[in-house]
């Protein structure tokens, strides 16, 4: 049990006290001395509602494979999660299974102050992603620039990479958005922002369709939307499973950036106002500094009038599942969004999907959200923007912290849905045989 989370359970039953406790007279193990645990469940639910029930009842969901749900319940929660009706088959201690994953000896002068336990030394964090974007710059200087579009909370920058051939002019030709690690414990996310890095600099020089979509293209990535969450994460050594950013709120801290952005922000169930949950939307749209950033960035992309990024990929993981457009939602179209849209959104997610193995569907096939990037992209800016849930389909392939060794094979999965991607990406409805 982390120190965070119980800071984190004492606020919340300080805050509910009044009404907590004379329900739980006679309780004897109900204190808010002691650590009360996060235990992971399977929940059977078979239907979008179904999920979306499961959602709102404030547990933390971590993924999707078919019909199960894998959530992590507070004691608080698990009433709640019960009183679905679903089927719920309790998987334990989850903190305890946090902890089994290792633990990183900071005291080590091979290990820094503040890296991955052993066994996730590959993956990258802020200090080492900064040192490879900038070996970058050294290694590619014709066909990178790197630059930053603000801070994070903690003031963190916000770095930014573009990759096109003349950088640093603002040619006539559609832009691409990347974005990884929006939120923090998705770990693997960074890697694959650092993988299409490694493809369309690297390759460049040797590959004549890389070459091509780099000359056509001004390709935008944000390796790390949420840098702050990111060092949390990992600051004892063990992780944490943390997902928002680190802005205090009322209640507790981190505002989910996934739910704060301003299209539809907090209409539709699809996000909390409670401020211990994985999923609060925060006080105001944009009230997250990173997500206030991401905004300023696409809304400076708008030139004489014209949204300049055509398309958008939002990495996370897990479920492998590739998402679209809207998620608020269950409506095939809605306002702002017409059946031919939804059918070049669609058309395009399955042929990438056809290419990495994931499942394509839209985004409130899963469950009911809003506030999401897809939605604010799609919503204000009519940029094609899709949700990549990466490897593994379940908690059985590690959850968010798959080991080390698959980051090789999990990114370069994507390589070839990513470069249809960029294909299409002058004009997505050109895959349904319509113009731009
Ligand atoms: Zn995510």
């Amino acid at each position: 049990m982390s120190p965070k989370r119980r800071g984190l359970m004492a606020a919340a039953l300080g805050a509910c006290l009044a009404l907590v406790l004379p329900l739980h007279t006679g309780s004897a193990q109900s204190s808010t001395t002691k650590s009360p645990e996060r235990t992971l469940f399977e929940v059977t639910a078979g239907s979008p509602e179904a999920r979306t029930r499961v959602a709102r009842t404030g547990v933390d969901v971590l993924g999707q494979e078919g019909d199960t749900l894998t959530v992590v319940a507070e004691a608080r929660q698990q009433w709640a999660l019960r009183a679905t009706g679903l089927p719920v088959k309790n998987l334990g201690d989850y903190d305890a299974q946090l902890r089994s994953l290792g633990k990183a000896d900071f005291t080590d002068p091979q290990v820094g102050t503040q890296d991955f336990p052993s066994g996730y030394t590959g993956y990258h964090n802020f200090q080492e992603m900064v040192t490879e974007l900038n070996q970058t710059v050294t290694d590619h200087p014709n066909l990178v620039r790197l630059s930053t579009i603000g801070k994070s909370y903690q003031g963190r920058e916000l770095w930014t990479l573009k990759i096109s051939d003349n950088p640093g002019v603002d040619e006539a030709e559609p832009e691409v958005l990347f974005t990884c690690n929006m939120h923090a414990r998705e770990h693997l996310t960074v890697e694959m922002c650092l993988r299409i890095i490694k493809q369309y600099t690297d390759g460049y020089a040797t590959n004549p369709t890389i070459k091509n979509l780099v000359d056509t293209r001004e390709i935008w990535i944000v390796p790390m939307v949420n840098p702050d969450g990111v060092e949390y994460d990992i600051a004892t050594g063990s992780f944490r499973s943390w997902r928002k950013n680190r802005q205090p709120n009322s209640t507790s801290t981190g505002t989910d950036p996934n739910r704060n952005f301003g299209y539809q922000w907090g209409c539709c169930g699809g996000s909390s106002s409670s401020g211990s949950s994985e999923t609060y939307r925060g006080p105001s749209a944009f009230s997250a500094p990173e997500v206030a950033r991401i905004r300023d960035f696409v809304n400076g992309r708008v030139v004489g009038g014209v949204q300049q990024i055509k398309t958008h990929i939002d990495f996370h993981t897990y479920s492998e599942l590739i998402l679209w457009p809207y998620g608020y939602t269950y409506n095939d179209t809605a306002p702002g969004l017409d059946s031919t849209q939804a059918s070049a959104f669609s058309t395009l997610g399955r042929r990438m999907a056809a290419l990495n193995g994931y499942t394509p569907q839209q985004s409130s096939d899963l469950y009911i959200t809003d506030g999401t990037i897809n939605d604010w992209l799609w919503g204000v800016h009519k940029i094609w923007s899709y949700t990549f849930e990466m490897y593994p389909t379940g908690s059985g392939g590690g959850g968010f912290y798959p080991r080390d060794t698959v980051i090789a094979t999990q990114t370069a999965r994507n390589d070839s849905a990513v470069e249809l991607f960029l294909s299409y990406s002058d004009c997505v409805p050109r895959i349904i045989s319509r113009t731009c």
